[in-house]
């Protein structure tokens, strides 16, 4: 009965579940929320050790079923909610949230941006995710996979693969593979832009036209001299350039024009 247009692909391997347990290492005072329970299969492991587990689950359908297998856990508390949507900080009391989820894949992107805006509040996550996305998730310049998951994610948080999980550890099973990822917030932002939204708007425009030097691709936001000024080839391509680069471009922009923002035009790629 699970419901595709939730992205619900429910764990059952005990030997995955105990790892992924294993790899979060919940301790009674954590103060751990769950994203996606689902029929709760982490969340069962997890309220054996910290029994103020809360949780957000959309599909409201799940919720009795969750009151009813947790009923004598008291202090367990289930938020009905869009996690997409989902104030995180207003869970935290006296201490950074720990944050977890075998996340539904179909929403990934955005729910990870989300949570990354959230970071300030965050001690750690840990996420099942498609592969694929923990390794856009994890790449560096160079990497056909590097873009602005990578770059975003990176700028908050310092990003750990962890290990595959196969499609048979899940009911239904999914059609790609996944991969368990670590994220641990910086305790201070290795490369600080003086704009978040400028650099968001520079990294996109950027990464939509990937394969293009940076010269067009960047051409409707920062001159050649401006770049040069930085030291940075134009004739380099976007996926080239490091976090630091891009923050030192943001910060350019900021510097000469004010904050720069998503209505930019962007460079499209044709
Ligand atoms: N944690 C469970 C497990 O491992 O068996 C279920 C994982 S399933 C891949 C994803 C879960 O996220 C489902 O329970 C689904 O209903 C829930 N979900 C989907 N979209 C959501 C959203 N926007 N906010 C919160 N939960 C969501």
């Amino acid at each position: 009965q699970a419901r595709k247009r939730f992205g619900q692909n429910f764990l059952h391997d005990p030997g995955v579940i105990e790892q992924i347990i294993r790899a979060i290492n919940p301790r009674p005072d954590d103060a751990i929320v769950e994203i996606g329970p689902g029929l709760g299969a982490l969340t069962e492991e997890i309220l054996a050790v910290n029994p103020r587990l809360q949780v957000v689950e959309l599909d409201r359908d799940l919720i009795p079923v969750l009151r009813t297998k947790f009923f004598n856990y008291p202090e367990f508390r289930i938020h009905e909610a869009d996690a997409l949507k989902f104030d995180f900080s207003q869970l935290m009391v006296d201490r950074p949230l720990r944050i977890i989820g075998n996340l539904p894949y179909n929403i990934s992107t955005p729910l990870i941006f989300h949570l990354l805006a959230q970071a300030g509040v965050v001690q750690d996550m840990h996420f099942m995710l498609q592969k694929e996305v923990v390794q856009r998730m994890a790449a560096v310049p160079g990497d056909n996979n590097y873009g602005r998951l990578g770059i975003m994610t990176q700028y908050f948080c310092r990003v750990q693969p962890l290990f595959e999980v196969g499609p048979g550890a899940f009911r239904p099973a999914p059609k790609v593979d996944s991969a368990i990822v670590r994220l641990v917030p910086h305790e201070t932002l290795p490369h600080p832009a003086r704009d978040l939204t400028t650099l968001q708007a520079v990294v996109r425009t950027a990464f939509n036209a990937r394969r293009k030097t940076l010269r067009k691709a960047l051409g409707g936001m920062v001159s050649v001299a401006q770049l040069q000024s930085l030291g940075i080839n134009d004739g380099l391509r976007p996926e080239n350039l490091g976090l630091a680069d891009y923050v030192a471009i943001a910060d350019l922009l900021v510097e000469e024009k004010g904050h720069v923002t998503d209505a930019v035009k962007e460079v499209s790629d044709d």
